[in-house]
């Protein structure tokens, strides 16, 4: 199917055919996919409170409105570190609260849901598990904002349709993520596409983000592909920051220091503006 068809379709739920209006998530307050660009933030699993504490602190004083952190980590090795589990949700809801801020978690299992979905404000499905369609299905059933992160090698197509799962289920809180697909390049982690961010915008109402750490694993490249993203018309973006990356449990080649951090909040700020956006504070 051409992605003229996809955007004519009514029958499809994501289609821009059933909305001309973007669709707008709220999250406890937060709106994304409105005029305001959301910047979530955290480091890429929860290690332990004093850590989620000082990266939520710091990142919510810079500019981030939502933590994120991962629980339940989906690594490559079953020998690398696997996440906290449900005393990562423990850490990260109360983190999140003592700060105010809504928290974002993966959900890996689909018997993990219901768990998940107590702890967090937004569940979110990784890359790998975007073609689980059981899971998606489950999201479908619940009323809670989901973040579904693009296949490792899914087409657009793929991929909206992924979200369609969750919208048939009766679930309209889906934000798509764009982060990065695997391509010929060994440079980079993945590639991230964001000819694929103005598509879907084009052929979808549902808002957008883009993770530039996961697209990009090189912590200098971060920055400017979130100023590309938002030029491109990303709703928001998610960033991996950590204290100090080169103790993080895991992913700290791409993560930011909050130093790193601030001086991506700056470089944006022109950006947001030029595209007629605001930063969410
Ligand atoms: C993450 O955001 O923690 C993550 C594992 O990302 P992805 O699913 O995009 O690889
Ligand atoms: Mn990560």
């Amino acid at each position: 199917m051409s992605s003229v068809a996809v955007k004519e379709d009514n029958a499809l739920k994501v289609s821009r055919a059933n909305c001309a209006k973007n669709t707008v998530v709220d999250v406890k307050g937060c709106s994304i996919g409105g005029e305001e660009i959301v910047v979530i933030a955290g480091p890429c699993a929860i290690e332990n409170e004093e850590v989620l504490k000082e990266t939520a602190f710091k990142v919510r004083a810079l500019g981030a409105t939502i933590l994120r952190g991962g629980a339940f980590k989906p690594r490559t090795s079953p020998y690398s570190f696997q996440g906290l589990g449900v005393k990562g949700l423990e850490i990260l809801a109360k983190v999140g609260e003592s700060l105010n801020m809504p928290i974002i978690t993966e959900v890996m299992d689909t018997e993990e849901v219901s768990l998940v979905a107590d702890y967090a404000d937004v569940l979110q499905i990784g890359a790998r598990n975007m073609h689980n369609f059981s899971l998606l299905k489950k999201l479908g059933q619940l009323n809670k904002p989901v973040v579904l992160k693009r296949g490792l090698a899914a087409t657009i197509e793929e991929w909206l349709y992924a979200a369609e799962y969750i919208l048939a289920g009766g679930n309209s809180q889906v934000i798509l993520c764009e982060r990065g697909i695997r391509t010929a390049e060994t440079w980079t982690r993945n590639t991230l596409d964001l000819a694929a961010v103005a598509l879907v915008k084009d052929v979808s109402h549902l808002p957008i983000l883009v993770d530039p750490s996961h697209a990009t694993g090189v912590r200098s490249l971060v920055t400017p592909m979130a100023k590309a993203a938002i030029s491109a018309g990303a709703d928001g973006l998610m960033v991996e920051v950590h204290p100090e990356p080169e103790k993080a449990w895991s992913d700290g080649e791409q993560s930011l220091t909050p130093n790193d951090f601030n001086h991506l909040i700056n470089e944006i700020k022109p950006v947001v503006k030029a595209s007629g956006r605001r930063l969410s504070l």
